[in-house]
């Protein structure tokens, strides 16, 4: 989704989310208000009753007590009143209430102040209170009713006031919410146009990273480590690519010179077997070097061996060993091979062939005549530990962290002559790593060699 999508996203879960909270807020606070209103107009009344009640005790004994009460509820600014005998007549009424009556029922009065709502005619909707009072003359029922209407008005005043501020803040915040979202995003769509310009040809250049610490920061070291391995394997596959050419160019050189020579004059059937066995021997080698080029190619494609079957370690280096001791034998080589303990391991037979061949191979290449060449095996946490160890040429203590590089050799002079191409130990250290295991070398210019294999797996019974 592209960056302006999220923006709009987010600003509009957030608006959704809070216009719930304000519509909450907004009813929860419009009730508070209405309760206390009318906590207010009943609190009003009942003070307004207490003050009646009390005037009519102190006043009721004189005769004139009406006179008195009209006096001081006649004409009351904001309340109306009503005063009845015990028989239910009604012997005072505030002046604004004409004919009118407060209304209830004499027979529902009780001694506590009791809360009503009532119309009365002509004068609109009242809140009410009444309560009956001991008087001189027996009980009497005392009235107070104070109008709604300015409460409601109050009350529609405020609630006009929270329904036009309600989408005024929500407008405000989604309007800073889509800044925030802009302005949070903002590094995300820089990230995106610097990783456009990012190609093979241009895997040097980064992307800035604005804060290390934050999501994006990480985004961004994530995605420059990302080009940083890129890059490596660029630059490898470009050195490997150079390599091979040159690999294959020597070979291909010394054929056509061979030819052209061989073709410049009319040769002996000698002179042409010569060519031709020259021929055939570079012919050899350029099939050999396609080969491992091939194999570390399909290693290159997947991590996993090609097929996974259970391979009898034991038996597998046995075999091999038993081959190519007849070419050590031919080299005058002494070939001593320690019985390996019965091991299984899951993998591909062939490339693990192949593993041992090659290390064997080596051996037998770098160690002159009169040499010997040891074959051993333990089992170590878990794992068959297979060294071949050989009192051959060594390899220099520098050249050791290199030496499974492909196309690397220690002395390109000295391991042309046996036929090196500098990519067994590259070939091996991939098939060994493919079935999860390791391969290490070590030795000294001089004393030999050692190459041990280790590969994980289970002995067999
Ligand atoms: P090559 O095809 O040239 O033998 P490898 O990848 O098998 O290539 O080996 C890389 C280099 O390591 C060789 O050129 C050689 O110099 C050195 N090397 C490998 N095995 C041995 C060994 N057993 N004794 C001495 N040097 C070795």
């Amino acid at each position: 989704m592209r960056a302006w999508g999220i923006r709009w996203k987010l600003t509009i879960w957030y608006g959704v989310v809070l216009s719930l909270i304000l519509i909450a807020f907004d009813l929860g606070v419009y009730e508070m208000v209405r309760r206390h209103l009318s906590t207010r107009i009943d609190q009003e009344l009942r003070v307004e009753l207490h003050e009646l009640g009390q005037e009519i005790a102190i006043s009721q004994a004189q005769p004139d007590f009406l006179r008195e009460l009209e006096l001081r509820f006649g004409r009351h600014q904001n309340c109306e009143f009503e005063v009845h005998s015990p028989d239910g007549h009604s012997l005072f009424r505030s002046t604004r209430l004409g004919q009118e009556h407060i209304g209830g029922a004499v027979s529902q009065a009780s001694a506590t102040p009791a809360i009503a709502e009532t119309t009365i005619a002509g004068l609109g909707r009242f809140r009410t209170a009444s309560q009956t009072i001991d008087g001189a003359v027996g009980p009497l029922w005392i009235q107070v009713a104070a109008p709604l209407a300015p409460y409601l008005a109050e009350l529609r005043a405020f609630g006009v006031i929270l329904a036009a501020a309600g989408p005024l803040a929500l407008a405000t915040a989604l309007g800073g919410g889509y800044v925030l979202a802009r302005k949070a995003l903002t590094p995300v769509d820089r990230m995106a146009a610097a990783a456009r310009q990012i190609s093979a040809r241009r895997l040097d250049r980064r992307i800035e990273v604005p804060h290390a610490h934050d999501e994006l920061g990480r985004l961004a070291e994530t995605l420059n480590d990302m080009i940083d391995r890129l890059r490596d394997s660029f630059d490898e596959m470009r050195r490997f690519t150079a390599d091979a050419a040159h690999e294959l160019r020597t070979p291909l050189a010394v054929l056509q010179s061979e030819a052209e020579v061989a073709l410049r004059a009319s040769r002996t059937e000698e002179e042409y077997r010569r060519v031709l066995e020259s021929i055939l021997e570079e012919t050899v080698r350029l099939s050999r070097l396609a080969d491992q080029l091939l194999t570390l190619c399909r290693q290159d494609a997947g991590l996993a061996p090609a097929t996974v079957e259970p391979v009898r370690l034991d038996i597998l280096v046995h075999n091999v060993a038993e081959h190519l001791r007849v070419v050590a034998a031919e080299k005058g080589l002494a070939w001593e091979i320690t019985p390996l303990e019965p091991y299984g391991v899951a993998g591909d037979a062939a490339q693990l062939r192949q593993v041992f061949v090659n290390l064997f191979d080596n051996a037998i290449k770098y160690t002159p005549a009169g040499g010997r060449i040891a074959i051993a095996g333990a089992i170590r946490d878990g794992r068959m530990v297979i060294s071949v160890t050989d009192t051959g040429l060594g390899i220099p203590p520098e050249h050791l962290p290199h030496v499974f590089d492909r196309f690397y050799r220690v002395d390109k002079s000295r391991s042309r002559d046996p036929g090196g191409t500098g990519l067994g130990l590259a070939i091996c250290k991939a098939i060994v790593e493919s079935h999860g295991g390791g391969i290490t070398i070590g030795g000294n210019l001089g004393t030999g060699t050692r190459v041990c294999v280790s590969l994980p797996g289970q002995i067999s019974r």
